[in-house]
């Protein structure tokens, strides 16, 4: 079905207001990782025209919370019906010159994801070189910033490494230390963790309980769809938006309600570079 046909439909189940039955007792956390205009065919990116859409989607279908809070809600058996959660991944520094603005206009929480070890470095991510596109990462007065305007900072690991493939003493110092150098320097409780790549396979079970152990409150990945009531903090799907595919929010809402299983992973090391959606 092309995409057309799907924002048709999906714009009719949003205006007939038959998606609520969809989204009954399901949440959505989604997903961005750069805004920027000059790559809105890449995977990862997003342009603010693009972004700015799915924000007024987001707030007139969904009720747009924090993910603190919607965590609070599923530990407390709360009903989570068409909540949404959004978040972006790694620390890129137009997340905070583009994307907090535009989320500001439009009043909506946001949390950041970011690996501390890119912050403030000219250094250029494995996927951006492979791409033939240069990093540019927030430094740490921007991640100050968005936290004094109330966004809410996780950590992704110091490096990005594959929490699947790095495990034992090296796995644990990047999950502890990513935590610590974030509370150092925002002077606050962290207790939100987004694992590098995201992918089914690249957290292994003892990173997991390693990410648990360090006092995080949960564990999200970069795949999956719709959070139900009850679900595991520490098994947290997450939905990635990439605007090449999902060309409209409306298709973007009708192809969630399918969207429960892992069809979204992309394996870093197996995928050429442009078939690949998560970081
Ligand atoms: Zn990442």
């Amino acid at each position: 079905m092309s995409f057309y046909l799907k924002t048709i439909i999906g714009w009719l189940l949003f205006n007939s207001r038959l998606y609520r039955f969809f989204y009954r007792g399901r949440a959505v956390i989604t997903l961005f990782h750069r805004i920027d205009d000059d790559r809105s065919q890449d995977s990862l990116c997003c342009s603010q025209r693009d972004f700015r859409r799915f924000c007024k989607f987001f707030k007139r279908y969904f009720k747009v919370v924090s993910l603190s809070e919607l965590l609070d809600k599923i530990e407390r058996g709360e009903d989570i019906s068409r909540h949404l959660v959004i978040t972006f991944d790694d620390g890129y520094r137009d997340n905070a010159t583009l994307a907090a603005p535009i989320l500001k206009e439009c009043g909506l929480p946001a949390c950041f994801f970011v690996s501390s070890g890119f912050l403030d470095t000219g250094m250029n991510a494995p996927w951006d070189t492979e791409r033939g596109i240069r990093s540019e990462w927030m430094d740490w007065d921007q991640v100050r910033a968005l936290a004094r305007d109330g966004f809410e900072i996780g950590a992704h690991t110091i490096n990005h490494i594959d929490l699947g493939q790095v495990t034992g003493e090296a796995a644990r110092r990047e999950i502890v230390e990513s935590k610590r150098r974030l509370e150092e320097v925002l002077e606050t409780r962290i207790d939100l963790f987004s694992y590098p790549f995201g992918g089914v396979e690249q957290c292994a079970e003892s990173n997991r309980l390693e990410v648990q152990r360090a006092g995080f409150r949960c564990c999200a990945s970069a795949y999956g769809g719709l959070v139900s009531a009850g679900e595991d903090p520490f098994r947290l799907q997450r939905m990635p938006i990439n605007t090449t595919w999902h060309q409209t929010p409306y298709q973007f809402g009708l192809e969630l309600i399918d969207s429960r299983q892992p069809r979204f992973v992309r394996r870093p090391a197996a995928q050429p570079a442009e078939a690949r959606t998560t970081v």
